[in-house]
């Protein structure tokens, strides 16, 4: 696509970047039947294809609106545009900076920006967050069925963490929401792992990826967040303890795997960054398949794989025959490309659209008649557990209950 950047942009590394892959852009659209967003509004502007385009001029200095800006909020950011595009456009990197730019130039309403500056405060504290979601849990039963949803129940207590005891170690992503949401899939990755002669071992201090601040827009808290995570994780790192970085939540795991690019242009941080980067895996990376008990039958399961798995990490398969090896059945899945609406912060931002996204995933995760559905990130977890009919749990906790 032929492109004249503005000059505010042109010369920058983001103006460099944007360029690049806005020439890739052929405007083909194949990319808009793999949308959810155009799925469900059936506009060209809420498409990969028309996304491109607003922010094409956006960053070629066209004015830009309140209505520019929401087509871009409304994209799920899943990247399920970039697995079928033939010219490899990585829409992903250019949507954070089309959003920064677009934000800067068309601000939101006041409570839009105090409902973002909340949840931007609030979620990647994990004590904070753990004390909202108490109090969420005390007024559950006077919620409205709505909000309801988004507040689940207590979860069963985590169980033994095994003491390190293996010469192979890895570093686990402990996460912000997750200990408080679902504090039983840690435990039950550093079990499992444990059974297959690997030590989990946490960083003292390590809070938040940075990817739910990064997402909201407040870019330059989300770096810093990666900054801090580093640093808790660097002593370790430095002195060659870990074999690698595990996340148990996808959605995570992308975000680390990227601090290479997000932070290349920190002069401080570039180095220690790619580092991180290189010894980031999700965790059916690390978990050996031949470790895993060949088992008799076990139940069948719907394995739900999110975006940030198989779009973002392009991971597709792995999990499945991690479950397969164990035993479980695996039910087929219509249209597992397609985003469950969780999206980070997005389920609570625009409700309509990722309710009606999670209605089409739950339809299509039980028309196998599962006994349960599995998945592999905490925000696809907490979305479609209330009124999926069957558990909602995280697939190394079907592992975790299997007899050794
Ligand atoms: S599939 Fe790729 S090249 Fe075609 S319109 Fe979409 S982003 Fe552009
Ligand atoms: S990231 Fe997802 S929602 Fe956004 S344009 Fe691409 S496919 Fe559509």
């Amino acid at each position: 696509m032929q492109t004249r950047l503005a000059d505010f942009i042109r010369d920058t590394p983001a103006g460099r970047e944007a360029e690049d892959i806005l020439r890739k852009c052929v405007h083909c659209g194949f990319c808009t039947a793999t949308c959810p967003t155009y799925q469900v509004l059936g506009d060209d502007l809420d498409s990969p294809r028309g996304r491109i385009y607003l922010m094409k001029r956006a960053l070629e200095g066209a004015p830009v609106s309140g209505k520019t800006r929401l087509h871009l909020d409304r994209c799920l950011t899943c990247r399920g545009c970039e697995s079928p595009c033939p010219s490899g456009v990585r829409y992903g990197r250019l949507v954070d900076i089309g959003r920064a730019v677009v934000e800067e130039r068309a601000p939101r309403a006041p409570l839009d920006r105090l409902k973002r500056a909340l949840l931007a405060f609030a979620l990647p504290r994990r004590a904070l967050f753990a004390f909202f979601l108490g109090v969420g849990r005390v007024l559950r039963p006077l919620l409205p069925g709505s909000l309801k949803g988004k507040v689940p129940e207590k979860a069963a207590a985590p169980g033994e963490w095994p003491a390190p005891r293996h010469a192979r170690k890895m570093l686990l992503l402990a996460g912000c929401v997750q200990p408080a949401l679902a504090p039983g899939i840690n435990a039950a990755a550093a079990r499992v792992l444990d059974r297959a002669g690997i030590s989990l071992l946490e960083a003292p201090g390590a809070g938040c990826c940075g990817a739910l601040r990064f997402h909201l827009n407040y870019q330059d808290a989300g770096r810093g967040d990666m900054r801090a995570l580093i640093d808790a994780w660097w002593p370790m790192v430095e002195r060659g303890e870990v074999e690698a970085i595990v996340a148990t939540a996808s959605g995570c795991g992308v975000t680390v795997k990227d601090y290479a690019h997000l932070l290349a242009h920190d002069e401080k941080y570039r180095d220690k960054a790619a580092r991180v980067s290189a010894l980031a895996k999700d965790l059916c990376e690390v978990l050996p398949l031949e470790a895993l008990p060949a088992g008799a039958a076990r139940g069948r399961v719907a394995f739900q794989s999110p975006c940030s798995l198989q779009h973002g990490q392009q991971i597709r398969g792995m999990v499945e025959a991690r479950l397969a090896r164990a035993g479980f059945e695996l039910a087929l899945v219509r249209d597992a490309h397609l985003c469950c609406g969780s999206a980070g912060t997005y389920s609570l931002l625009h409700p309509p659209i990722a309710g009606e996204l999670r209605a089409r995933k739950l339809e299509a995760l039980r028309e196998g008649a599962p006994d349960c559905i599995a998945t592999a990130n905490i925000g696809c977890l907490s979305h479609l557990q209330g009124g999926a009919g069957v558990p909602v749990l995280h697939w190394i906790e079907l592992l975790d209950r299997m007899p050794a």
